[in-house]
Order: C-alpha cells, then sequence, then structure tokens
C-alpha cells in the first residue's frame, strides 16, 4: 500500500490504511483508466482479498487505527465535504454482514471496505457513534476514521449504481472500458460478448464463429462495475437501473457510444449462484451492402428459388432455423435486394421484436418491451395488425412464436400481402407442424398460395484456405469411423475433403468464417398435397426428385466434398453422414421428420 497518500508532516505508520480495499481495481490494462485513479486505487494486481479483522501490521499503526481520530490523517488534502474519492471505489461493509449498523446508525457512520469508517462531522461523540465503534473494537476491526458531510454518509451507502458524482466519474472511466471492449469484440467478428461476474473473479469471453474463446480475468468488483456501466450509462432503455439480482434486457442504440460497424447492442442478463452474467449481442451493420444469397452460402439454385419467392405478390415465406443461423441475415439480404430491384416502389415494413438489422428502405418499427410474456405476445400481434393498416406490400415479422403472432401473419398473407419470417423447427418440413402446433389449421398451412415458401438454414465452419489440410493426410489422427462415413458418402470425390489445419496468419484457428447450409422448399399442389394428407417421407422424396432439392445434410456434404468444411464440423451441425447422402434423393436427417 505504498501508494496511500503519505501528508507531509506525518509519520507513515498514522495513516497506511492497514487494510487493503476488496474495490482496489488491480487488473485494469488501460492506461488511460489507471491514470485517472486516486493514487490510492493504484493497488497491487489481483491482491487477495483482506477482511478488516486482519492482523495490524504494526503496534503503533494498531494504536493510531483504533481510536477514534480526526480526519486529518488520511484526508488533510480534502476538507471534509469534498466528493468521496474513496467512495468511488470502496464499498460499504456497514450496511450488512457482520459490520452492519443499526439504521439510525448509518445516518452518522458508514463503514468501508477499505478499512476507512466515515463519520459526520460534529457526530463524533454521538451515542450512536460510539456504540459502533466500541462494536468494532469488541470485533477486533481496526480502521481509520475520517470526518465528511453526513451528505457524504448518505452517498457512500448508495452504492455504484446511483447518481452521486463520484459515480458518474467511475461509470466514464468504465464507459471507455466497455467501448474498448465492445471495439475488440468487433474487431474479432465475435457476435456475442459474455461477462461472468462470479465470487471472486469476472471472465470475459467472445463468441467468434460460434465458439466462446475467453478473453480476459478480471476481479469481481471490476465485473460489477463493468455490467452497471454498460447496463446503466450506456443502454437506451427507460428503466436503466441495474439490478444485479433480477433477469433484465436492455439494448444499446446509441451510435455514438458504439463502433461504427455495429447497428446495436442487445443486452439481457440474469443472475446466477455465484454473481451474474451478461451476454451482450453484437449487431452488425455491415451485412446490408451485398444482397447475393450466394456469398452466405446458398447455392444459386437456392439462390433463384428465393428471387422467385420474392417475386410472387403473396404469400408466407418462413424461415427455421436455431438461434444464431443466420436467419436475420438471410432476412435482410432478401427485402434489401426487393428493395433495390423495385428502386423503393413498394413499401416493406417489418415487425421486429426488437429491430435487428437495418434494412435500407424499409420501414423497421420495433415493439415495445412488455413486462411479462403474455403482454408480449398481445404487443407483438398488435404491432402487426397495425402494420397491415399501414398499406404494406410485404411484411417482415421477426419471428412467429406463439399463436397470436402465427394466425396474425397467416391473417397478412391470407388478405394478399408478402410475409417473411422465421419460427424454430428443425427443418423446411418441420415448418409445417410447427405452425400446426401453434394453432393454425393444416388446410392452411398445406395451401401452397398461403405457405409459398419453407427454408431452413444452419451455420457451418468455412475452412482457411491458406492452412487447411487434406483429409487423406490427416487420417492417422481422425476417428476411423469418421472416415469410413466420409468416404461412403463422398465416393469419389473423398481426395477433395479437406479437414482443419492448425491456424495461420490469414486465419482463426484454422477457420475464415461460416457459411450458409440450408434447404429452400417452393410449395406446390402435389407437394401440399402430399403433406395434407400426412404422407411426409412422400412428400419429402417428392421435393428432392421432382422439385430438385437438395436437404441441410446433403447441402453440408457437397460443401465437405468440395474441401470447403471439416467433415467433423460439418456432423457436428447437421449430424452423422448417412450412406449415399451425397446422391440423389435420401430422406435424411435434419430435412425431415425431427
Ligand atoms: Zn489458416
Amino acid at each position: 500500500m505504498s501508494s496511500s497518500p503519505t501528508p507531509p508532516g506525518k509519520t507513515p505508520t498514522s495513516v497506511t490504511p492497514l487494510i487493503l480495499s476488496r474495490a482496489v481495481k488491480p487488473v485494469e490494462t488501460d492506461p488511460s483508466v489507471t491514470q485517472g485513479q486516486p493514487a490510492a486505487a493504484a493497488g497491487p494486481a489481483l491482491a487477495p482479498v483482506a477482511r478488516p479483522r486482519e492482523p495490524v501490521l504494526s503496534a503503533v499503526a494498531a494504536a493510531a487505527a483504533a481510536s477514534v481520530q480526526p480526519a486529518q490523517t488520511a484526508s488533510q488534502s480534502q476538507p471534509p465535504g469534498q466528493a468521496l474519492p474513496l467512495a468511488a471505489v470502496a464499498r460499504p461493509l456497514s450496511d450488512s454482514g457482520e459490520f452492519a449498523a443499526s439504521e439510525e446508525e448509518r445516518k452518522f457512520l458508514c463503514l468501508l471496505d477499505d478499512g476507512t469508517l466515515l463519520v459526520a462531522e460534529g457526530h463524533e461523540m454521538n451515542p450512536f457513534v460510539l456504540s459502533y465503534c466500541a462494536r468494532l473494537e469488541r470485533l477486533n476491526c481496526h480502521y481509520t476514521t475520517r470526518l465528511v458531510t453526513l451528505d457524504a454518509i448518505r452517498r457512500s451507502y448508495q452504492g455504484p449504481r446511483r447518481d452521486g458524482s463520484a459515480e458518474r466519474i467511475d461509470h466514464t472511466r468504465m464507459q471507455v472500458l466497455a467501448k474498448n471492449l465492445i471495439a475488440r469484440a468487433c474487431d474479432e467478428r465475435a457476435s456475442d460478448i459474455h461477462i461472468r461476474v462470479n465470487r471472486f473473479s469476472t471472465e470475459i469471453l467472445f463468441r467468434i464463429h460460434n465458439e466462446l474463446v475467453r478473453i480476459s480475468e478480471q476481479t469481481r468488483e471490476y465485473g460489477e462495475r463493468l455490467l452497471a456501466t454498460l447496463y446503466a450509462a450506456m443502454s437506451s432503455v427507460s428503466d436503466n437501473t441495474y439490478k444485479p439480482n433480477e433477469r433484465q434486457d436492455a439494448a444499446i442504440g446509441d451510435r455514438d457510444k458504439l463502433p461504427d460497424r455495429l447497428f446495436g447492442v442487445r443486452i439481457a442478463t440474469a443472475p446466477t449462484s455465484v454473481g451474474s452474467v451478461m451476454v451482450l449481442r453484437l449487431l452488425y451493420n455491415d451485412a446490408g451492402e451485398a444482397t447475393a444469397l450466394t456469398e452466405l452460402g446458398f447455392t444459386v439454385a437456392q439462390a433463384n428459388a428465393f428471387e422467385l419467392l420474392a417475386q410472387q405478390p403473396h404469400g408466407m415465406n418462413i424461415i427455421s432455423g436455431p438461434t444464431g443461423s443466420g436467419k436475420s441475415t438471410t432476412l435482410q439480404r432478401v427485402l434489401t435486394k426487393q428493395l433495390r430491384e423495385m428502386a423503393g416502389s413498394i413499401h416493406v415494413i417489418t415487425v421486429e421484436d426488437p429491430v435487428e438489422y437495418p434494412i435500407e428502405g424499409a420501414v423497421q418499427t420495433p415493439v415495445v418491451n412488455a413486462p411479462t410474456e403474455e403482454a408480449r405476445s398481445l404487443a407483438f400481434a398488435a404491432a402487426i395488425a397495425n402494420a397491415m393498416r399501414l398499406d404494406p406490400d410485404t411484411i417482415m415479422i421477426g419471428e412467429v412464436r406463439d399463436r397470436a403472432s402465427a394466425q396474425s401473419a397467416l391473417r397478412a398473407a391470407m388478405t394478399g400481402h408478402q410475409v417473411w419470417t422465421t419460427v424454430h423447427a428443425n427443418g423446411a418440413l418441420a415448418i409445417v407442424d410447427r405452425l400446426v402446433d401453434l394453432g393454425l389449421p393444416i388446410a392452411m398451412v398445406t395451401d401452397e398460395s398461403l405457405v409459398t415458401g419453407l427454408i431452413s438454414q444452419r451455420l457451418a465452419k468455412l475452412l482457411c484456405p491458406h492452412c487447411s489440410r487434406p483429409l487423406a493426410e490427416a487420417m492417422a489422427q481422425l476417428d476411423m469411423g469418421l472416415v469410413a462415413r466420409v468416404r461412403r458418402a463422398v465416393g469419389a470425390r473423398f481426395d477433395a475433403v479437406r479437414v482443419a489445419g492448425p491456424g495461420c496468419p490469414h486465419c482463426k484457428n484454422g477457420t475464415v468464417g461460416r457459411t450458409v447450409v440450408a434447404e429452400v422448399v417452393r410449395t406446390d399442389a402435389t407437394f401440399c398435397e402430399l403433406l395434407r394428407a400426412g404422407r411426409k417421407p412422400d412428400a419429402q422424396a417428392y421435393w428432392l426428385s421432382e422439385l430438385a432439392g437438395q436437404t441441410v445434410a446433403q447441402h453440408a456434404l457437397e460443401k465437405v466434398a468440395a474441401g470447403l468444411i471439416d467433415p467433423r464440423m460439418a456432423e457436428r451441425v447437421v449430424g452423422p453422414f448417412m450412406p449415399g447422402s451425397g446422391g440423389r434423393p435420401q430422406p435424411l436427417g435434419s430435412g425431415y421428420g425431427t
């Protein structure tokens, strides 16, 4: 604690705080922040948590500390009543726990976890203060007294999330760190930032190409303050009070607070058994530049199918896939392309909860946050009904997730609109089951003029062309079952199959982004009739043979055979390869029935 201020003319023993602050902010690597810190906070990295009861360093200090003494020791340069630099980093101990003070006592004093006892000036002999000090001495707790104003006492209990000026400074400092963190995640092309506040530490992870990568470890306090800052100072929700003990959702929409590449950040927080977790979903705005679906990984045939779907005056087109499978990006490209081709002569309106990506030329309407799931559902359905009255040509509904939104989407299609939406289902054909589960009549769901497109998509990692290796050369390290499955599935193209390399300057761990593997069904009368009759395998076979369909698994296998995807990564996305699945009609796992 050599950094503690030693006022001139005082012996160091009388002023050195004996207790390490829990709130010491050690791990900060950003020099701009460390410079801005009060000297007392520049503690050693990852200092062990020292409790106020720890042994005293010297007898002199003990004697000096154990008695109530004037404030000048630790704060000579700071008259009582000034803003509390310590309050920005130290936390109250006397609000709860073994050093808890009574409500009356708390009006006049506050014990901080850096060993400072704040006492209201003029109340040194107040019976509440005296009795609390006596209690501390019984607990063998050593402290340094500082005289401050009553208001400073009150503020010191308000914690890091209130409106005190010291806290504002803290938020500003943390905002710089938060912005840097988000910018760094952008550079890495991360889709999410995970911040886990644990019992003694904070872990920060990025999700890059769908995998979590550990970025840094910080103190618990650092994490708590980062979360509070991200929520309270950066988000744009109406009630921006961060409550670590509640589940909360928010968003950062203010472009000034975000790197240029981001359109917004979605925030979700929840308490955990040891602390709390916050996940930030980064919404990139650069996808709007390009409109080609083939760039995302769709085949030319699939892109053409989308084109035809977009040209139909009405009908519902539904994209399914798990969270993070790129559905929103696909929708954004389809609608952007439609708007550009029509030179803005059509009215595209979106109903989203919340708006995920900007679509140039579209009217995007977010659904206001509702407190309960039921209210949300009602608000969403009402927003769709409202959108229909706004004279749209095309409506994009962020997600059909309950009966109300499913019915609204169907109604929009029935009244002559083109509808694009997403749903959680395991395959293109499974969308039909899902819509029936949501309460839509099967007769309508299998009406080829109402439901025109069924799409399912996943994302698989794309191999780095610079460091990937032929499978044939890596066989010794691979599971023989996998090698046999690949050989059976791709046949003569086995030699072109490649696996991930060790990573190189061109890539991250051997991969360079992700590519879509998909199935796109344009419904027709026969296909719908088979579905309506409950003959799903026949509908699937008809689609594959007569409509030149390709399942997600077949699409993935194509990419494996072309050396674009590692077969292990492909199997993780679409399941084990089946014999013959590289060939023509072959009902496969993710295409059907799940
Ligand atoms: Zn590489």
